[in-house]
């Protein structure tokens, strides 16, 4: 039980949050997750709105100089980093945050605290920030995170993190399209105790998204398939999807792939 790793979700929208009386049981915070190792080390997964509460419970329990932080960002779109700015952490002097990603990860937090954007200042963060373009994979407490590329307009990364015995895969934003990133995907998912992937459109949806880069419960499902994942986490709901659509698309998830869950903001896997 003590190697077991915690994964809390944060934020699991896709695009934007985007509040109202028919979404109270999923939430609205955009793309963020914790993944909390045995070591205690936490490995922080995008950082859309849903960080922001995630930072202020680690800026509240005084966990910030326990350890260096380390984000992996998918990519840049807003829904993926719109959190930053408002991540307290990052005002602190004790912390140390490394964010990893894609080609450009140095000018995330500069490029959104710009006049006239944000009253905000680039160097009103005193936090220890350094910044990694990814290449390969990072070993951290004996846990591997490896990024892949999955099918998105202007790129974007899937992350497998292993750790002693488990496997999770988060495969947001990515959309199936026949080509060699399918076979990629079902690949690095092979074996997973837990997939986690994008589920943004309804499946009659799809076809006029065609080229959005997103997926629906139903790729997930064959993907979960294919690579004989133990769990399936349909993640990345989309904005404009009531209680109502994301319980039925459950339903009908768990009709094809049995260990199907939809992601909602504050749940956890221990894995
Ligand atoms: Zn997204």
């Amino acid at each position: 039980m003590a190697e077991t790793v915690k994964v809390t979700f944060w934020g699991t929208r896709g695009s934007v949050p985007c509040s109202s009386g028919e979404k109270i049981r999923f939430g609205t915070n955009t793309s963020s997750l914790e993944i909390c190792l045995p070591s205690h080390r936490r490995i922080l997964l995008d950082a859309g709105t849903g960080i922001i509460g995630l930072g202020n419970r680690l800026s509240k329990d005084g966990l910030l100089s326990a350890a260096p932080l380390h984000l992996f960002l998918s990519h840049f779109h807003w829904d993926h980093i719109h959190g930053l700015p408002f991540f307290k952490p990052a005002y602190y002097d004790e912390t140390r945050l490394r964010i990893y990603g894609r080609k450009g990860v140095e000018s995330v937090f500069s490029g959104q605290l710009l006049d006239p954007f944000s009253p905000i200042p680039h160097d009103a963060l005193t936090a220890r920030i350094d910044y990694v373009q990814l290449e390969s994979g990072v070993d951290m407490d004996g846990a591997r995170v490896e990024p892949f590329e999955v099918n998105h307009p202007q790129g974007c990364f899937g992350y497998v993190v292993t750790t002693g015995r488990s496997k999770i895969v988060y495969a947001t934003d990515t959309e199936p399209d026949g080509g060699p990133l399918d076979d990629l995907l079902v690949e690095k998912a092979s074996g997973a105790d837990c997939l986690i992937m994008d589920s943004n459109n309804a499946v009659d949806e799809a076809p006029s998204r065609r080229g959005w880069g997103h997926s629906t419960w139903r790729d997930c499902t064959k993907t979960a398939r294919l690579a004989s994942v133990g769990r399936l986490v349909l993640f990345h709901n989309d904005p404009f999807h009531s209680d109502e659509v994301l319980e039925r698309k459950e339903r009908d998830a768990k009709a094809e792939f049995g260990d199907s869950i939809v992601a909602y903001d504050g749940l956890v896997l221990n894995i």
